[in-house]
């Protein structure tokens, strides 16, 4: 019961500590996991055999871990010091499909809400505000929030935007919890049919947050809106302050931001984010790949000795395979949050020439905004030749997990052929 006020404990002391002493902090707790995992977890007593582990640079020689190494070996990656009857286990999929299996114990699940309550308070939150939750899942109110500290209530994620304003009008929270595509429709609806709904703060995290939807966001709840970054295998990597700057939690998640062979890439270079969650100890995830891409950023001016992150738009999973047979990142056209007209939308290609812009309408989409949007998805495929369909839905369908993949390709990138 205590693992929550703990790990808060922690994230709010080290916070100030110099990047030198968050080093250290990490890196005792590096080589301890590396040495649970090698000891206690048959898949790294293979795959690290005798590798030395003396400091965090040791790190980059350790191998990568990719969503399918855990998939196709889920069971040998848990901890034989742990009892598997007393582990909760959750499965994710993300936007690439692949399904991995998570086994966590009751203490780790702690580190997620303390990571929360940690970044709501740094961002002005008070801790007798209400916060909405509008998710795919419910979680049980824990003590604190039976005694009305931090309350939550949840919506669900699949409700009909215009109810879920009209829910969010009669409990008037003070925070708002979603995915960007989420708050974004509310945003407008909110805006468009004049309830001018107030919060305090809204807290973005899971999608992509453009600059576009922030502003949009922003303005229309009157609010600050604050990112964050993680997966559900990670869970929250880092936050953002109230300067603008998406911290690392360095005390309980190692970065690395590497290039092509598995080495760390120099401060400002982009490459691939990943991850090593600290905490983590009934399934280690060590150099854990989060398929998106990255850099460090510079210091920020809020004091924080924690390291920045600038996550680049775009998820490495979703490829496009061009009618010439190029290929490109599905996020290269991921740009249309600023189109008037619609609540959401969703791009798919169904064939190498042919992609179907399906839309929840606001207004509706006219000549102007239908050009546009087929301009941005041609210059995403480098002008080459492609056709563009309409299509009005009700609603986008949303995956297991409540996010909206926005670009899907029905493309194979090692053919070229749909599937
Ligand atoms: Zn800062």
């Amino acid at each position: 019961m205590l693992d929550t006020p703990i790990f808060l404990a922690q994230m709010k002391r080290n916070q100030w500590l110099t990047g030198s002493a968050l080093r250290k902090i990490s890196e005792k707790k590096l080589i301890s996991l590396i040495a649970h995992a090698r000891s206690s977890v048959p898949f790294y007593k293979k795959s690290l055999g005798g590798i030395p582990m003396r400091s965090i640079d040791d790190l980059q020689s350790l191998p990568i871990l990719s969503k399918t190494d855990v998939r196709d070996n889920a069971g040998s990656f848990v901890s034989s010091s742990c009892s598997k009857r007393a582990l909760h286990a959750t499965y994710t999929s993300g936007s690439t499909g692949i399904q991995v299996p998570l086994f966590y114990s009751h203490a780790e699940s702690a580190y997620g809400v303390a990571f929360e309550t940690h970044h709501l308070t740094e961002c002005g939150a008070g801790i007798f505000d209400l916060q909405v939750r509008i998710a795919h899942y419910e979680s049980r109110p824990n003590l604190l929030q039976c005694l009305g500290v931090f309350r939550c209530r949840y919506l669900d994620v699949r409700a009909d935007e215009t109810e879920t304003l009209l829910r969010l009008a009669s409990l008037r929270p003070g925070i708002l919890i979603s995915y960007p595509s989420i708050l974004l429709p509310l945003a407008r609806i909110n805006s468009s049919e004049g309830l001018n709904l107030r919060l305090k703060l809204a807290l973005s995290g899971g999608e992509t947050l453009t600059p576009m939807a922030r502003n949009e966001i922003s303005s229309s709840f009157s609010c600050p809106v604050f990112d964050r970054y993680g997966s559900m295998e990670s869970s929250w990597v880092a936050w953002e302050c109230k300067e603008g700057s998406l911290h690392i939690q360095e005390d309980m998640v190692v970065v690395e931001i590497v290039g092509q062979h598995g080495k760390n890439l120099p401060d400002g270079k982009v490459g691939t984010i990943v991850v090593t969650p600290l905490w983590r100890r009934a399934m280690p995830f060590i150099r854990y790949s989060l398929g998106d891409s990255g850099s460090f950023g510079p210091p920020c001016t809020c004091g924080r000795g924690l390291r920045t992150l600038r996550v680049a738009r775009g998820r490495q999973d979703d490829i496009l395979v061009l009618p010439s047979g190029k290929t490109r990142s599905a996020r290269s056209i991921n740009l249309m949050d600023d189109i008037p007209g619609m609540l959401s939308y969703q791009i798919i290609q169904e064939q190498p020439s042919l992609f179907v812009f399906r839309y929840v309408p606001s207004d509706g989409l006219g000549e102007k905004e239908r050009k546009e949007v087929e301009s941005r998805i041609r210059a995403g495929c480098l002008g080459e030749e492609i056709r563009v369909e309409f299509e009005e839905v009700p609603s986008i369908v949303r995956g297991r997990t409540g996010k909206i993949q926005t670009v899907v390709s029905k493309m194979k990138a090692d053919s070229g052929k749909g599937v």
